[in-house]
């Protein structure tokens, strides 16, 4: 597989095309930003992190039945995948209240929800990803109803998983992000990643954060915990 021209620059990771039209090349930078890019650092070894612990998370997904873009994992820091046309849509899923939910609605962090929380927001940078409803989605015409149910079906599943698999590294799912995409056949499957970029990670115990929120609330060193959720999911 030849790896060809630049197609898009995100802020965490790079889309390269392929000699095969159906095939992308992802690369994870080093890059972590805030503020929707306002903030940037350059962190050493993010962007191996993010892929290691993306394509483990991916594999396991797969293994119990959630269609990724996932193809293959190529080298430390790149990835194969399959080209999807993708939803401009971040589906976020809360399992304790924490970020902007709490901000929004005054209450403290910290509660675990009697019921996960599913929410939508509009993948546009220009107006700061906005929290949108269903009636949006339909109004810009990124998803039918039919589809909306199963992308809420699908984070659901994907939730009760990852929840799964963090608990026995001994790591509470506050939150996390996703971006889905469809086939040729419209097919929805996940794509872009699932890493401690876009996950609230705390320790199950001390609560400690182990996730981008380090370098958002600026409280210590991101990598080392970014190593942590590694080597605790592949202990
Ligand atoms: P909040 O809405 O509380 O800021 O974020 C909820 C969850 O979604 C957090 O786990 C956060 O990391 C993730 N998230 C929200 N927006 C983005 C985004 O633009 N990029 C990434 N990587 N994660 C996001």
């Amino acid at each position: 597989m030849q790896k060809g021209h630049l197609l898009y620059e995100g802020k965490a990771k790079s889309l390269y095309a392929t000699d095969e039209p159906n095939v992308i090349w992802m690369t994870y930078k080093d890059d972590a930003t805030a503020l929707n890019g306002a903030r940037k650092t350059a962190f050493a070894n993010k962007g191996r992190l993010n892929n290691q612990i993306s394509t483990l998370l991916f594999h396991y997904l797969e293994k119990n039945g959630v269609q990724t873009h996932l193809l293959e994992t190529l080298s430390e820091t790149e990835q194969l995948v399959k080209k999807v046309d993708v939803i401009a849509l971040e589906v976020v899923v809360r399992n304790v209240m924490a970020g902007s939910l709490a901000k929004k609605l005054g209450v403290a962090e910290g509660a675990v929800l009697a019921e996960p929380i599913v929410e939508f927001y509009y993948k546009d940078d220009a107006l700061d990803d906005p929290f949108i409803n269903e009636d949006h989605i339909r109004f810009l015409g990124l998803a039918t109803l039919a589809e909306i149910a199963e992308l809420k079906t699908v984070a659901h599943t994907i939730n009760a998983l990852l929840q799964e698999r963090f608990k026995a590294a001994n790591i509470e799912l506050v939150d996390f992000k996703i971006e889905l995409g469809r086939l040729a056949d419209g097919s929805i499957v996940l794509a872009d990643e699932i890493s401690p970029d876009s996950c609230r990670l705390w320790d199950s115990e001390t609560k400690q954060k182990l996730d981008k929120d380090v370098f958002r609330r600026d409280l210590g060193d991101l990598v080392s915990v970014y190593e942590e959720v590694l080597r605790r999911l592949t202990a």
